[in-house]
């Protein structure tokens, strides 16, 4: 049928459809599917989570796996409209591995469902991850290239001892420093502060929520001084879901990936907020549960914990990183006086922001050398 006819009782304007299935939302890619496994699976407390390994046909390479930010997903490697990580990882030998962990937009725990902190993500989702890519891949080598708050809670994971024995690991935007913007700072304290009784989570596609609505303050704010109308661009490249941060350099993205940013980024949970501050004033990731003993495995302090890493690192950052600034430099510096037995590298890449690191247009030329170079170096 070509032409559809309209239902009278379909034209009342639908209710806005919150995500309740923890299915994965389909990958949107344009490799061969017979190439794509999706593997769900269940984190130990129960959470449905999903890895994809991109199949090569090769039994041998060396595997790596790949971890998103928060409220992004395994789609921010894979995108079509640009030469993506998993192409080149692919092309020079690589076996990719995509993890779903919970704060994945693929899954709707951001928006309804269970609410979590990064405590779960280092304890459950990535060793869990890491133990099914294990079994799999036998004594093959195992990298991770993790990207922002997948970074941070890797860095937690490692710290704990949980993840032991990686092949090297490369940390793009955050490690073990977190440092925010002063503004950012103090408006993520007032955006929880005002608005965990009125909402609890931001969505990033305006143009389905409408301008106006209990999110207008916020659209509001993250619109002052913008000079792109989309105002799902405002909200992230302006405001970092109202942070007032910047996620990237603006003409670094295609239009493709610029029309597609409420894809790329599900909507942000605001009761994530006092976890990340409490990490945010301790200049270090540190554990949310203080007296649960389901989460002694964790460290109080990474930092502290540092010498229990065991694997190379490489500590990325665009030299324009709007939201963590020069987190990664600050890190560098602080272990190398630390732990100097540690194998730690930084490299900054010059006019890069955060996520353009990985979304943006010229990120294989600009950025993905490094990370082969470093992964080369190891094999
Ligand atoms: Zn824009």
């Amino acid at each position: 049928m070509i032409f559809r006819t309209t239902n009278p009782r379909t034209t009342r304007p639908a209710l806005r459809k919150v995500r309740t299935t923890t299915s994965l939302r389909p990958l949107h890619h344009r490799l061969d599917p017979a190439r794509v496994e999706e593997i769900p699976f269940h984190a130990p407390d129960g959470v449905r989570l999903g890895l994809t390994r991109i199949d090569s046909g090769d039994g041998d390479r060396p595997a790596v796996l790949l971890l998103h930010g928060h409220t992004a997903s395994a789609d921010m490697f894979l995108l079509p409209e640009t030469r993506n990580l998993v192409d080149v990882l692919l092309d020079e030998g690589y076996e990719p591995w995509l993890l779903d962990w919970r704060g994945s937009c693929r899954l709707p725990y951001n928006e309804t469902g269970r609410r979590y902190t990064y405590d779960d993500v280092a304890l459950h989702d990535i060793p869990e991850a890491v133990r099914h890519i294990r079994t799999r891949i036998g004594d093959r080598p195992l990298f991770a290239v993790a990207h922002c708050i997948g970074s941070l809670t890797l860095s937690l994971s490692m710290t704990a001892g949980l993840v032991p024995g990686l092949a090297g690991v490369v940390s793009q935007g955050v490690f073990l420093t977190p440092k925010l913007a002063g503004r950012t700072s103090l408006r993520m304290s007032l955006a929880g502060e005002l608005l965990k009784s009125r909402i609890d989570h931001i969505p990033v596609d305006f143009r389905k929520v409408g301008l106006w609505s209990k999110y207008t303050p916020l659209f509001a704010l993250a619109s002052r001084k913008a000079t792109c109308p989309d105002p799902t661009c405002q909200i992230l490249h302006n405001s970092a879901w109202g942070t007032g941060a910047s996620l990237f350099v603006h003409e670094h993205l295609t239009d493709t990936t610029h029309n597609r940013l409420a894809e790329l980024l599900g909507p942000a949970p605001l009761w994530i907020l006092p976890h990340l501050r409490r990490i945010e004033l301790a200049r270090t990731v540190v554990r949310w549960h203080d007296t649960d003993h389901r989460y002694r495995a964790l460290p109080q302090n990474a930092l502290d914990a540092a010498a229990r890493i065991d694997t190379p690192v490489l500590l990325l950052a665009g030299s324009e990183n709007g939201l963590w600034l020069d987190s990664q430099k600050l890190c560098r510096d602080v272990l190398a006086h630390r732990q100097p037995q540690l194998d730690v590298t930084y490299t900054e890449i010059p006019g890069y922001g955060h996520l353009d690191t990985f979304l943006g247009r010229g990120a294989a030329l600009d950025v993905f050398g490094h990370i082969l170079d470093f992964l080369g170096e190891r094999r």
